[in-house]
């Protein structure tokens, strides 16, 4: 099979574009992806700095890759959330990749950081490991850009795990996550930075294709959370329509942003956003859902410690 834009060997071939490319013209068309979403939905400005959320994974480190290769001022933030060896393993190689391309990093570490553990609070107060997991690092991707003087907050959500998210909220009319699904959060407050996903048209296997001809490391393992996740299932079954139907994950994603989203606007009404009481960041009530977690974690550190001194006496 030949390249379609210059007729060398092709080392891809995309079957919903129906198309084949050759490593460097398969980069090009991975580069005017990029650059057509970011332009098109405005996303960011060139003299905009762009905070980028790294876990590790393929398309996280394709985005911070082709975002400083385009020249734009990135700089990773990694967020090591003290899950066994996986998060240190991952740590790693985003470490590896800041030295080897002298890219600026943020580390944050929740258990150094915030002296508790995710998976530990998780089982204590008996909620899931993903959901305060989500929560944690929604509210620290936010203070970090915030504290950083950041004018935006980018992650690697690609084609696949949008479409699985449109998905899941049709399949249960979650009205409001619809409303709110875009590949732009605008900011709705002073204290809330704008989130963008610059990958949201290109799929995984793209991404990771991005990553092998650029020869870059990434963590191939996924996190053991993820193991059962309602997401991949979802995957799997828009992975058997893409087969028999090339291109139908891009059509039910990009055919909702531009005609059925606009359908549930009515359910994103504005909500009334203050600031949190004990840190300031923002929230709908009067303390914020990361403090709230932290003070669950604090008070079940504090019954332990009392039982310990209980049983030594
Ligand atoms: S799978 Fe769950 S616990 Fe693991 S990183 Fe994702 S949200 Fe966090
Ligand atoms: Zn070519
Ligand atoms: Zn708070």
């Amino acid at each position: 099979m030949r390249c379609r834009r210059c007729g060398e060997k092709a080392e891809i071939y995309l079957k919903r574009h129906n198309t084949a490319f050759c490593n460097n013209c398969f980069q090009v068309y991975y580069s005017e992806q990029v650059r057509r979403n970011i332009r098109r939905y405005k996303m960011f400005r060139p003299s905009d700095r762009v905070l980028v959320v790294v876990s590790g994974g393929k398309d996280s480190m394709a985005l911070w890759h082709i975002l400083l290769k385009e020249g734009y001022n990135v700089t990773g933030m990694y967020i090591n959330l003290g899950i066994c060896g996986y998060s240190d393993r991952s740590q790693e190689v985003v470490e590896q990749f800041s030295q080897k391309y002298n890219a600026p990093l943020i580390v944050k570490n929740i258990e150094k950081d915030y002296g508790f553990s995710i998976p530990i609070l998780a089982r204590e107060i008996r909620r899931s490991t993903c959901s305060i997991c989500g929560t944690i690092k929604r509210y620290i991707f936010n203070k970090v850009a915030l504290d950083g003087g950041f004018d935006v907050v980018a992650t690697g959500h690609n084609l696949d795990d949008e479409a699985a998210t449109l998905l899941g909220n049709v399949l249960s009319w979650q009205e409001g996550y619809l409303a709110r699904q875009a590949p732009v959060l605008p900011s709705t407050h002073p204290k809330l930075v704008k989130k963008v996903k610059p990958l949201f048209t290109l799929t995984e296997r793209e991404n990771l294709a991005y990553i092998i001809f650029n020869g870059i490391s990434f963590i191939h393992e996924e996190c053991p959370h993820a193991l059962g996740a309602s997401s991949i299932f979802y995957k799997e079954i828009l992975n058997k329509l893409e087969e028999e139907s090339p291109g139908t994950k891009q059509r039910f994603l990009t055919n909702f942003y531009k005609k059925g989203r606009k359908c549930f606007a009515k359910y994103s009404e504005p909500v009334k956003l203050r600031e949190c009481k004990i840190c300031g960041q923002v929230t709908t009530a009067e303390i914020c859902s990361f403090c709230r977690l932290r003070q669950m974690a604090e008070k079940k550190m504090k019954a332990d410690s009392l039982l310990q001194e209980g049983e030594n006496h």
